[in-house]
């Protein structure tokens, strides 16, 4: 049960754009299951992030926020052992990221790796939506709200730390001590895992992604589009591994290492075909989804249980957050009523 106590704290969540997929399970939801044990876990359904590029489909994004819940629930994310909490309903996070923007500047948003390259990827020429631009500063506001100083994450994401750690620096020089700690990001071992297209990210924006409700032949389907080697024709041809998503997908997924490695060995040989490489792995991602997906629909027949734990997590997240604005404003000499 979240409480004060010594144990370091997690701040962690997804922005509620869309199902989660199997790049949040390698990526951070695994490690969620785990930490949550031996830490101090927050989650957030980041709602008012995903508005931050999806202004025109605010129905998207609220319905998200329960999808999203659900795949949490169905991972095994316990709520007796983590707090999840709507972004929204804490409004002391609004109000930190306000403050916190008079702190950065707007090159040093424009610099930002990842900002960059999403911009790019959403293609939003010069028409960027100024809440997008400084989304890192309110990921920064979520982070030190709650004093969190692990945050488990893809690694697309280790840019909005070091901007978060720069802010934290910045506003405890100028409250004269070290109100807030720094944050390190946590990284999966698997890392990032492409999209099915071989794009370097499955991502719920781009269509290129496996959500944890796909059904088989839905599994079966995004495995026949994956690339391998283009110049693998024939079963009896050598092979390259390296950059073959179906590869990257089984060292992800397949639990036998050894049956993998030998794997790898027969395909560069040559006299493996491909077909046979892709049944492996739909089988392996059919195992691994199947339990989730079962989950998930019993636990989606009952709303209310949902909405019951969305308040306690609210009322939770409340608590901290408030008062880590008191003491930063209160830090920083501001004017109090
Ligand atoms: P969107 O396309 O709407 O931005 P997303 O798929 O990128 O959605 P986010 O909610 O932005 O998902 O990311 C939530 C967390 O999951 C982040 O920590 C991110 O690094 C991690 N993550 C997302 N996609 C992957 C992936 N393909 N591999 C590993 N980690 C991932
Ligand atoms: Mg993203």
């Amino acid at each position: 049960m979240p409480s004060s106590s010594s144990r370091p704290v997690i701040l962690t969540g997804d922005r509620t754009t869309g199902p989660l997929h199997l790049g949040h399970y390698v990526g951070s939801l695994r490690n969620r299951v785990t930490l949550q044990h031996t830490h101090e876990q927050y989650v957030l359904l980041a709602d008012a992030q995903a508005l931050t590029d999806n202004a025109d489909d605010p129905a998207k994004v609220r319905r998200n926020v329960i999808e999203v819940a659900l795949d949490y629930l169905a991972i095994g994310i316990d709520p007796e052992l983590s707090t999840i909490c709507v972004q929204s309903a804490l409004l002391a996070l609004a109000e930190l990221t306000l403050l916190y923007l008079n702190f950065v500047s707007v090159a040093r948003l424009e610099r930002n790796p990842t900002i960059k390259d999403e911009i790019r990827m959403r293609g939003f020429g010069r028409d960027i939506p100024a809440g997008f631009l400084c989304y890192p500063a309110a990921q920064a506001a979520d982070i030190t709200a709650f004093k969190a100083t692990v945050v488990p994450v893809g690694d697309d994401q280790v840019p909005i730390i070091e901007q978060t750690n720069e802010l934290v620096r910045r506003l405890n020089r100028q409250i004269g001590h070290p109100l807030l700690p720094e944050a390190r990001a946590l990284i999966s071992q698997t890392g990032r895992l492409p999209g099915v297209d071989g794009d370097a990210k499955m991502s719920k924006s781009q269509g290129n992604a496996v959500p944890l409700s796909a059904s088989d032949s839905e599994i079966a389907a995004a495995v026949q589009r994956m690339y391998t080697d283009p110049n693998h024709l024939r079963a009896s041809d050598p092979g390259q591994v390296e950059g073959n998503v179906v590869f990257i997908y089984l060292d992800a997924f397949d639990p036998d290492v050894e049956a993998v490695a030998d794997l790898k060995a027969q395909y560069r040989r040559g006299g493996l075909g491909d077909m046979a490489l892709k049944r492996r792995l739909t089988n392996i991602l059919q195992a691994t989804i199947a339990p989730i997906r079962e989950r998930r629909a019993a636990l989606g027949r009952d709303p209310d249980a949902i909405m019951d734990m969305l308040r306690t997590g609210a009322k939770r997240g409340r608590a901290i957050t408030e008062q880590t604005k008191e003491e930063i404003i209160t830090g920083l000499g501001l004017f109090r009523l």
